[in-house]
């Protein structure tokens, strides 16, 4: 009878919601945009994520840690190869993942392919670009 009773007060628990101040629970995994998108911007990738979970700034696009579901259908898409997985971003380009996660709680959503800026060729090519990165 005790099993019973506190089977369904188990049942019954829900859990409470988190504060709305607190801070978001990290994922395991996501996919993450590096260097090679600034000033680029193709934004081919927007297009085949079954999330929205790109976030768009001037110059760069960000992935929401918290909306992606590394699905990895980003990564091809993208003409200049600045898609990784978490794991495989190369060390010189480790810093992405932070900034990925920092930008991408404050800028919006971008859901629809839009035209590359005109010398996003030229950009394409060039390293360090990082200082260039407006937000
Ligand atoms: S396709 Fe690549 S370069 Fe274009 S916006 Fe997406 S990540 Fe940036
Ligand atoms: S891996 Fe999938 S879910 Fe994550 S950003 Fe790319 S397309 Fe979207």
């Amino acid at each position: 009878m005790t099993f019973v009773i506190q089977l369904a007060a188990a049942r019954a628990y829900i859990a409470p919601a988190p504060h709305p101040n607190s801070p978001r629970e990290r994922k395991a995994m996501t996919y993450v945009v590096a260097e090679a998108c600034i000033k680029c911007k193709h934004t081919d990738c927007v297009d085949v994520c079954p999330v929205d979970a790109f976030r768009e700034g001037p110059n760069f696009l960000v992935i929401d840690p918290q909306e992606c579901i590394d699905c990895t259908l980003c990564v091809a898409e993208c003409p200049v190869d600045a898609i990784y997985s978490e794991d495989d971003v190369p060390v010189d380009q480790r810093h992405f993942i932070a900034l990925n996660e920092e930008l991408a709680k404050v800028w919006i959503p971008i859901v629809e392919v839009k035209p590359a800026p005109l010398d996003a060729g030229v950009w394409a090519k060039v390293k360090d670009k990082l200082g260039l990165l407006e937000r």
